[in-house]
């Protein structure tokens, strides 16, 4: 069993990384805010509250309905094109950038698929059917042409010669790429065109009513039974699953089958006489389309009860209300179901459970059979009890929808499994990106990443603003450093700690770098640079020693004009001198030292404030530029002080040394993890360091206790001896 579900989740985490159901899954995503209204203005026209209607009609006329269809029309009714133009782009975003870094413009993509669409599917003549392009009617065929054109296109494009001939035409690159465009787009449209020439001269061009028919013949003949009922709720789901509506395109069966057994039902009540049907339209209504299809009001108490994605959670708890009145198309392009592998098999299962339940135990004389029509959009329990005139009926959609919770709750597990295993993978990327320099054009450097990495990034980023005003999720940890030559520990580097109510830890510098992006670093910092000196007025008043703290800065920080002020007054508020606080800024900011930043520098420097240079040594041509800049310590970079002794690093190492040492500049060694590179460094007169060697990063109590238990040493003449198997500065029991 074990291997079946580890061969599943592998399949299924693969096919969800499919570049084609990524884009529906976004694509379907960015049209939500158009199935929420249209799911509103449809709720409200059906809501099965007798007086409602009638009520808003002596309030405010007909026009409420007028404009509740008008708010439908421009929604649900140009569903389908909204998704072509969303699948479309989500695809080209991905897609179009070719291994040479030819990047085929993405809105020329999405206009050639949309040329495609109605190319093969708009009607010649007359006025464009409402069909067309509403979702109910047009979205198999949005789908099928977003899936197959919008590729076609690039594939095109890229095989296409022309693409060189017009890399020189005309002084906007917007020109060349529409140029270059035009034999590949031409030649997709063609395609599309010759398509539906052969699907008209073979006579299958009302694809949507021939379907009907088609799906609908296996159907003639049969009766009210449970087989009808299995295959009829089965085929409908997977429709569904397609994105194709269901139970419209097996209207057929709805209209001969379900709708004649109920109003025999009704008849044989009405003249006293016991009905005769099991499966009717309330039926289904009431036992298997609990929520809508899908029995989604199942999902959703599912996902409330094991989802780990709050955007998710978010996201059910929008479509419950829907979902209480049968209309499920929130969760449907939401979540989305339609083409999610995650969810094919519960989505089929559970209904096909339900109404096996529910006809067993109609079967058995459990639960009366249903004796009156009932709308669709009756709730929970209300349509149980009005379809049976029983309170049995409820209990029984009780007991299905109890069912479909059980049946969907592995499923949203299997779900938290991909999410997470995709949050990891776009970590990674988050956290390259956050490393890096280098900015998008935005001037960002995680937001606007392309793919899972930019979403993630965004979700992080709300998060991260939320984590700013909840207590305990973001705190700090100290990093001790020592002296080995006066046997002291000198001081700590206090290092920003973010535990996601979800994800756990998130990497100090992503977070450091959404915040940038997102413009909330300077609240982030100054959250910091407060909770640290809190603790450091409070370790200052424990310990006999005046340790330094150390606290990083980013760019952004030092270009506020008020920073010089805000550190001075943080200082002042814990009685903290200046001398005993150190700024660490990173290379990068030293390496172009904009004129500002030098200033804010000089200034806080005026006051006694101690300034670092942070990972020192990546980009070494910062040599020529210490002299000018107003430092007091630099930190050798930890990817410098890795290589072994006599090796290109180690004469970069010895010449930062020799130079630091002619400055007056102190030298910190950071990440020493080994004793090997501990007398590397002392060889070269290094006295201070910080790493794992003598103590990873620890809490405040940690730290108070390193202290301690440290300058009992501090006085031993022994306290650095490497022969020694007891190394008194090592903290490995603390972490
Ligand atoms: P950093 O300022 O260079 O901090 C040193 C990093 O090296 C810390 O990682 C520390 O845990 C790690 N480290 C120290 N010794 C060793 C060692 O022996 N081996 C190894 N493998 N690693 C060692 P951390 O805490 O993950 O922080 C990463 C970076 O995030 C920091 O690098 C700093 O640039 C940034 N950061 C952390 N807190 C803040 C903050 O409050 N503000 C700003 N602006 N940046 C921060
Ligand atoms: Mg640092
Ligand atoms: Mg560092």
């Amino acid at each position: 069993l074990e291997r079946i579900r580890w061969f599943a989740k592998k399949v299924v985490m693969g096919a969800n990384e499919w570049p084609l159901l990524l884009a529906v899954r976004r694509g379907l995503i960015q049209v939500l805010p158009l199935i929420i209204a249209g799911s509103v203005a449809l709720l409200l026209l059906n809501l099965p509250i007798p007086r409602m209607q009638p009520g808003l009609d002596s309030i405010f006329g007909q026009r409420w309905r007028d404009l509740c269809l008008l708010i439908q029309q421009g929604s649900y009714g140009i569903a389908s094109l909204a998704a072509l133009v969303c699948i479309s782009l989500q695809y080209a975003n991905d897609k179009s950038k070719d291994l040479s870094g030819y990047r085929l413009s993405p809105t020329i993509t999405t206009v050639v698929s949309l040329s495609c669409y109605f190319v093969l599917a708009a009607p010649l003549d007359g006025p464009l059917i409402r069909g067309f392009f509403s979702f109910a009617g047009g979205f198999p065929i949005a789908l099928t042409v977003a899936l197959s054109a919008t590729p076609l296109f690039i594939f095109l494009n890229r095989c296409s010669p022309c693409r060189r001939v017009f890399e020189t035409v005309g002084t906007e690159p917007e020109v060349r790429d529409a140029l270059a465009a035009i034999p590949s787009g031409a030649a997709t449209i063609l395609a599309f065109g010759l398509v539906r020439i052969s699907l008209e001269s073979l006579g299958l061009m009302n694809l949507h009513s021939q379907a009907q028919s088609l799906f609908g013949a296996p159907f003639s003949g049969a009766g009210s039974s449970l087989g009808t009922g299995v295959a009829y709720i089965a085929l409908s789901q997977f429709f569904w699953f397609l994105g194709v509506h269901g139970p419209n395109l097996l209207f057929g069966v709805e209209d001969s089958i379900l709708n004649v057994a109920t109003q025999l039902n009704i008849q044989h009540a009405g003249s006293g006489l016991e009905p005769l049907n099991i499966l009717t339209k309330p039926f289904v209504d009431a036992f298997v389309h609990i929520g809508g299809s899908g029995s989604t009001l199942a999902l959703i108490v599912a996902i409330f009860l094991k989802s780990n994605s709050k955007n998710t959670r978010r996201l059910a708890l929008v479509a419950l209300v829907p979902a209480f009145f049968n209309v499920n198309e929130v969760l449907l392009f939401g979540l989305p179901l339609v083409l999610n592998p995650i969810y094919l098999i519960p989505f089929l299962l559970a209904p096909l459970l339900q109404t096996l339940v529910a006809y067993a135990a109609a079967a058995w004389g459990l639960v009366p059979l249903t004796v009156s029509g009932i709308h669709w959009t009756s709730p929970i329990l209300v349509g149980g009890y009005a379809a049976t005139d029983s309170v049995a009926g409820a209990v029984l959609q009780l007991i299905c929808m109890g069912l479909g919770v059980l049946v969907y709750l592995p499923f949203v597990g299997l779900a938290n499994e991909v999410y997470n295993h995709r949050f990891k993978n776009a970590l990674t990327v988050l956290m390259d990106a956050a490393s890096s320099a280098a900015t998008n054009p935005s001037g960002k450097k995680c937001i606007g990443a392309p793919g899972q990495a930019g979403m993630v990034a965004e979700m992080l980023a709300s998060d991260l603003t939320l984590a700013l005003e909840s207590k305990g999720q973001l705190y700090v940890v100290y990093q001790p450093q020592v002296d080995i030559d006066k046997c002291r520990v000198v001081g700590a580097e206090a290092l920003l700690r973010w535990k996601h109510p979800v994800h756990g830890l998130i990497p100090p510098h992503v977070a450091v770098a959404l915040a940038e992006d997102v413009g909330t670093i300077h609240e982030l910092g100054m959250k910091v640079l407060k909770e640290a000196c809190r603790q450091h007025a409070s370790l200052l008043s424990r310990v006999e020693e005046s340790p330094v703290l150390s606290v990083n800065m980013s760019a952004p920080q030092l270009e506020d004009d008020l920073i010089v002020d805000k550190v001075i007054q943080v200082l002042k508020q814990y009685n903290i001198a200046p001398s005993l606080l150190k700024l660490e800024v990173t290379e990068s900011i030293a390496l172009t030292p904009e004129a500002k930043t030098v200033e804010t520098l000089r200034h806080l420097r005026d006051h006694g404030v101690l300034v670092a240079i942070d990972d020192f040594g990546m980009g070494h041509t910062s040599l020529r530029y210490i002299k000018e800049f107003p430092v007091d310590t630099i930190k050798i970079d930890r990817s410098l002080i890795q290589e072994s002794a006599g090796g290109v690093n180690d004469h970069i190492v010895t010449s930062i040394i020799t130079l630091c040492n002619a400055l007056n500049i102190q030298i910190v060694i950071e990440g020493v993890e080994s004793l090997d590179q501990l007398e590397r460094f002392r060889a070269h007169g290094c006295c201070i360091y910080q790493g794992y060697l003598f103590s990873k990063p620890l809490d405040f109590d940690g730290l108070v206790d390193y202290f301690c238990e440290k300058s009992h040493f501090s006085l031993g003449a022994a306290w650095f001896n490497p022969a020694s198997s007891q190394y008194p500065w090592r903290s490995d029991s603390l972490n």
